[in-house]
């Protein structure tokens, strides 16, 4: 299992650690800070010892990172890994408010079914079945998260059943969701929140979050 120190502690940018496994381009690392894609969230960018990551992708309770082919790593190496932080914590943010967004959608239409949703630096959609144009409630969407990001609140993270490498996150108050995401440490963090609407189609709406 790779350790995720990104759940620990999600503002790491920079680890010295030590390679795990070596199968031509594909490496494991002992703990990383390098996020995979899941739950929507997009890979994080950055290096390992100086190599691009090309892909890194979640297997079973591991990351796999692929390096270019000629690299000269191999298991039991010390390596420092970086990540591009600017684009982690744009994912932070358009994950959270997205999670936001959800809840209060939640709320306000109850049967609503999330049928898609997918988090990138510079936008999080989220998509849903309903019959109707969603935008009318915006406004709503809108004030409600204006008022829990005003209040500054503490986000908590954490294992809801670490042996199955299960997370939460939960805003005391508000909501306790499931989530194995990078995590913001306060609501306030999100900053100001735009919400565009697109018809994607028959009884599908889609709802783009953006902050700024
Ligand atoms: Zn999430």
């Amino acid at each position: 299992m790779t350790n995720k120190l990104f759940w620990e502690n999600p503002y790491l940018t920079s680890l010295e650690t030590v390679v795990k496994s070596v199968v031509g381009d594909l490496i494991t690392l002992r703990e990383t800070i390098f996020y995979a894609l899941s739950g929507g969230q997009e890979s994080d960018a950055g290096t390992i010892c100086g190599y691009p990551v090309i892909d890194a992708r979640k297997t079973g309770s591991d990351i796999e990172y692929t390096i270019p082919a000629g690299h000269d790593l191999k298991q039991g190496d010390s390596v420092r890994v970086e990540i591009d932080w600017e684009r982690r914590y744009r994912l932070m943010r358009h994950h959270f408010a997205a999670e936001l967004i959800l809840e209060l959608v939640y709320r306000e239409l109850g049967e609503v079914e999330k049928i898609g949703a997918h988090i990138a630096p510079d936008k999080a959609r989220i998509d849903f079945l309903w019959p109707t144009n969603i935008s009318p409630l915006f406004p709503k969407l809108i004030s409600q998260a204006r008022s829990l990001i005003d209040q500054d609140i503490e986000i908590i993270s954490a294992f809801s059943d670490e042996s199955s490498q299960r997370r939460y996150w939960e805003v005391p108050g508000f909501a306790r969701v499931s989530c194995g995401g990078t995590h913001l440490k306060r609501t306030g963090e999100l900053g100001e929140i735009t919400l565009k609407r697109k018809n994607i189609g028959k009884g599908k709406e889609r709802i783009e979050v953006v902050v700024a």
